[in-house]
């Protein structure tokens, strides 16, 4: 039996293409990334399948490409040499929403919409990172560490036990679902960790390398009853991160995040172009978004004891600080932001990042807070000396984990038809992500062009990541092409 006539015997006729209309959906995305056609793409509907697949490819050296969401930003599920698409949008159902283990349970496939419509209709909500595509899997971000806006958790921790195909077709649980008899056991598979080792976070930024996660548990937690929305306008973003590290360590604050005036702009913009160009020309050069918030128990109390902390530190320490319910000069923001921070962006609007210009090129890192006005200083620098303009960079900083550290973000928009832009956006993100590297920047998603720049300088771990690799995909089957495979 052929190749192909064995995958569509695997996953039923109707589950299989090789029409190049539709493998070429697959092929390019959001980024500047260089096309890839795969040869075929798959459709499974279960694990088993998912298995026979894997186990297939393994035995015949043909390289699978997992995907899981409907959008794609940055080219990692673009085929860097052919093979099958395993698309993993069929497996999207939602198996458990276990509010005494504070847990849900679900496929691969499960986009942001699915997910955050049946847990609201529950009153539960699982954390986010900043305006998630509807379609994108939210498998996917917390496989790839996406930082949520919500600073009071640990960014990596939500994960729960999960349950992966290996490279060789096996199929392995982790965590307590690997007791016997699971689900239906007395483990729920809310820990991640052990027996032993902790496999979960061998998978986490594999960008599929390592085989295939086919569902998983995420922690969630009751939608707040109260939350007020705070805003301060800041000009010297130094005083702003100063005043955080005041008050996230106490726990204040559910959201909190920066955004600069064009970010917030684009985010906000619902006509464009005029209300983004008014936007970005009125807002201020920076502003502090900070939802304090009441849970189930007592949450009147829970604001007023916040609220009345934050007063006594703005009185005492921070007397320049602006914070309050509106932004002055735009009324109405208090009730725009919480839909925007709490649901997914909406398929039907074109993305935020994307309306600007037509494509963005993010580059992001962490760093400790005290740094950022030196990243930002620094990224001025290099956009002056290719002719990009400093007004154009959009820019975003995510507290991490009370302030411990932060996601710096900037954006760099632009025209996707425009050969000469993307070499000026190109060799600006190279440029910058190495001399950041060399300031201290950690780039803990070392894709695309930045995998060679940060694997070099990590040797050691790059060789031993390599024999792990081959003892997990003697085949390298699993995406091969991206990180140093
Ligand atoms: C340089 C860069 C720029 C970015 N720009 C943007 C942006 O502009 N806007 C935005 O919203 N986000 C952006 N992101 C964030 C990115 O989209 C997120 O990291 C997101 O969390 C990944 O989701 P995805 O489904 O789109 O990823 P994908 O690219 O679809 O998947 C991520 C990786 O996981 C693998 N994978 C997919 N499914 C599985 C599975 N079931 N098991 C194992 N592996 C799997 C894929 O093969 C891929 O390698 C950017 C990220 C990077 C690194």
């Amino acid at each position: 039996m052929d190749v192909k006539a064995k995958l569509a015997k695997i996953v039923g006729p109707k589950n299989f293409s090789d029409d190049p209309a539709q493998l070429k959906a697959y092929s390019q995305d959001f980024s500047y990334t260089p096309a890839g056609m795969p040869n075929c793409v798959v459709k499974p509907a279960n694990s088993e399948e998912v298995s026979a697949v894997v186990k297939f490819c393994s035995e015949n050296s043909i390289p699978v490409v997992p995907v899981s969401s409907k959008i794609h930003f940055y080219g990692a599920t673009i085929p860097k040499e052919g093979g099958v698409i395993l698309d993993m949008t069929r497996m999207n159902k939602i198996l458990e929403i276990d509010p005494e283990n504070r847990r849900v349970r679900f496929e691969a496939g499960v986009t942001w919409d699915k997910l955050t419509k049946d847990l609201e209709k529950k009153g539960y909500r699982v954390i986010m990172p900043l305006t998630p595509p509807a379609e994108r899997s939210v498998l996917t971000d917390f496989m790839e560490r996406e930082e949520p806006t919500n600073q009071v958790y640990d960014y990596g921790e939500p994960l729960e036990a999960m349950e992966v195909v290996w490279p060789t077709g096996e199929i392995f649980r982790m965590g307590s679902a690997s007791v016997n008899g699971y689900p239906d056991s007395m483990s729920k598979g809310g820990n991640p960790s052990g027996p032993g080792l902790d496999f979960y976070r061998f998978f986490q930024c594999a960008q599929g390398t390592m085989g295939i996660v086919t569902w998983t548990n995420l922690k969630m937690e009751s939608i707040p009853i109260k939350d007020k929305v705070l805003f301060a306008p800041l000009e010297d973003i130094g005083y702003g991160i100063d005043f955080l590290y005041r008050i996230l360590p106490r726990r204040i604050g559910q959201e909190v995040l920066l955004l600069n005036n064009l970010d917030l702009a684009a985010i906000l913009a619902e006509k464009w172009p005029d209300d983004f160009d008014r936007l970005y020309t009125t807002l201020p050069t920076w502003t502090l978004i900070l939802v304090v918030s009441g849970l189930l128990r007592r949450p009147e109390e829970k604001i007023a004891y916040e609220e009345h902390f934050l007063a006594d530190v703005i009185k005492n320490e921070f007397p320049d600080l602006q914070l309050g319910e509106n932004l002055p000069g735009f009324p109405g923001l208090r009730k725009k932001i919480l839909p925007i921070l709490r649901r997914p962006w909406p398929a039907k609007a074109p993305y935020w990042k994307n309306a600007v210009k037509g494509a963005c090129q993010s580059l992001f890192f962490h760093t400790r807070p005290m740094l950022v006005p030196q990243f930002i200083t620094g990224v001025e620098e290099i956009a002056a000396q290719y002719g990009y303009p400093i007004g154009e960079i959009g820019m975003y900083i995510q507290p991490i984990e009370h302030n411990r550290a932060c996601r710096v973000e900037f954006n760099f928009f632009y025209d996707p038809a425009d050969e000469e832009e993307i070499a000026v956006v190109r060799a600006l993100y190279n440029e910058a992500a190495a001399e950041f590297l060399n300031d201290g920047a950690i780039f803990t998603r070392p894709y695309g062009e930045l995998a060679s720049i940060v694997y070099e300088k990590a040797a050691a771990y790059a060789r031993t990541l390599k024999r792990l690799k081959k003892t997990f995909d003697p085949n390298n089957i699993m995406n091969p092409g991206n990180l140093c495979f």
